[in-house]
């Protein structure tokens, strides 16, 4: 998403030069009408920036449907998928547990505004599966649940700074659209045009993986820093995984300094795992935001602490925060269909494990052949990056020239009806309706297109 809003404002329409390596495009006819239109109405043709095709060839496909592992586009193509809406179908597209609970929960309307006992029983499943949090509220979204996330922090502390790291992606609310300035410790420039420079100083950007920058941050503005905000693993620029002794240090100089551990799991949550970064690292977040996996493909987001701090929310105390279609109930069925499915016994490590596989198998091929390739992965998240980078655990550790090796690479697996997200800054996300059928046909148009990276085949 980061490279999104980058592209946003340099991107032009790339030319589309004819496929030199055998391998015929496929038919694009009926998205390139689709996408034509669509430009008359929406700002680049699309809804969010990433998905106008700017970082890869060609225009987007426009998505007919999806089912299982697949998704089928107005062409009639069909690709096996690892884009996955961009997280939150683990189960797949269209399963039909979710589906069957949502069609049940619409033959009783669509939102009231007013409360559900769907939302209780979402709360509940959560609440009782997860150690880090006592109270929740639901959004509608990522963005709202971390932009509230935000106001609780301050609110609760009475603080007016944030501190956030270079490469994390936190959605799109104002004082999060903020990068680092030059320098060790920076105030924020804004990523954005519209966001004030005033709100960006009230965001302090240091790089990931550095403690010396974080400690002179708090020196620095002692006693005016509400949270320190991080995702569970960075994966919105790259897939940044820290070291675990990292987040426990941010923990510690958090409760050192009365600030608030915001762990920003709208990827990671129900991800990596049932309670996600959190368990992962077993680290204790004071705050922590949900979205993606947890709307089963419906919009919803959530954040959530102990009683105490989502004792300061409104109506309870004096941080507003409201949403006329929070925890509506078609979402809520969705959601509670989904999470139900992962607190099976041996979901996370059967789907984990499937992951791993597949991602050593593509390394062990590109290493045989000497390419500059590497394939990062946690849980059932993967990211292809073209290095030869033993780790990457920052955003300045990614070379920008290599995004041309994507999208080479992106043009290829589309051509090999392979969906990856259309930018090499995106991770792909593996789901349980992945069989192993699949992935080894995966595999092999993964081969065949790195093939045709390094060889020119
Ligand atoms: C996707 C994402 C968001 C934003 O969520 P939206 O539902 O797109 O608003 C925020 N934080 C992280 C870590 C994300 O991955």
């Amino acid at each position: 998403m980061l490279d999104s809003i980058k592209k946003m404002f340099s991107g032009s329409e790339e030319d589309y030069p004819a496929s030199t390596t055998g391998k015929p495009d496929i038919p694009r006819e009926k998205s390139a009408e689709l996408y034509e239109k669509a430009k008359s109405y929406f700002p680049g043709g699309v809804n969010s920036p990433v998905r106008a095709f700017r970082s890869v060839y060609g225009t987007p496909l426009f998505i007919q449907k999806g089912d299982g592992c697949f998704v089928w586009d107005a062409d009639g193509n069909q690709f096996i998928d690892f884009c996955g809406s961009w997280g939150p179908l683990i189960l797949g597209h269209n399963n039909a547990k979710v589906r069957e609970a949502v069609t049940a929960a619409m033959q009783n309307g669509m939102s009231f505004g007013a409360p559900t006992a769907l939302e209780n029983q979402l709360a509940a499943l959560i609440i009782e599966n997860n150690q880090y949090v006592e109270k929740i509220r639901f959004t509608s979204s990522g963005t709202e649940a971390v932009m509230s996330a935000i106001r609780l922090a301050r609110g609760y502390t009475k603080r007016d700074k944030i501190l956030k790291f270079e490469g994390c992606y936190h959605g799109h609310a104002d004082s999060l659209l903020v990068k680092a300035g030059s320098g060790l410790v920076t105030f924020g420039e804004t990523s954005s045009a519209g966001v004030p420079k005033s709100f960006a100083d009230e965001t302090i950007v240091v790089s990931l993986n550095d403690r010396e920058a974080v400690e002179r941050a708090f020196e620095q503005f002692k006693d005016q820093i509400a949270a320190v905000i991080i995702e569970g693993v960075p994966a919105n620029n790259g897939l940044l995984i820290q070291d675990a002794d990292y987040i426990s240090f941010l923990r510690e100089i958090c409760t050192r300094n009365n600030s608030l551990l915001i762990l920003d799991e709208v990827i990671t949550g129900f991800r990596l795992g049932f309670e996600g970064a959190a368990r992962h690292y077993n680290v204790r977040p004071d705050i922590v935001t949900y979205g993606k996996i947890i709307g089963g493909g419906l919009p919803v987001g959530m954040y959530g602490a102990s009683a105490e701090i989502m004792g300061t929310v409104s109506p309870e105390g004096p941080v507003y925060q409201a949403g006329t279609l929070s925890g509506n109930p078609v979402a809520m069925a969705a959601g509670l269909a989904q999470l139900t499915e992962l607190l099976r016994s041996g979901f996370y490590k059967d789907l984990n494990k499937k992951t791993q596989e597949f991602a050593d198998s593509i390394q062990r091929f590109a290493t045989a052949r000497n390419y500059k390739f590497k394939v990062f992965s946690i849980g059932s998240i993967f990211w292809f990056a073209f290095t030869d980078k033993e780790n990457i655990k920052t955003a300045e550790e990614i070379d920008p020239a290599s995004m041309e090796k994507f999208k080479v690479m992106h043009r290829e697996l589309l051509n090999r009806n392979i969906y990856l997200g259309p930018s090499g800054y995106e991770v792909g996300f593996v789901s349980a309706a992945h069989s192993k059928v699949e992935l080894e046909k995966a595999k092999r148009a993964i081969f065949e297109s790195l093939d045709i990276v390094f060889r020119g085949k």
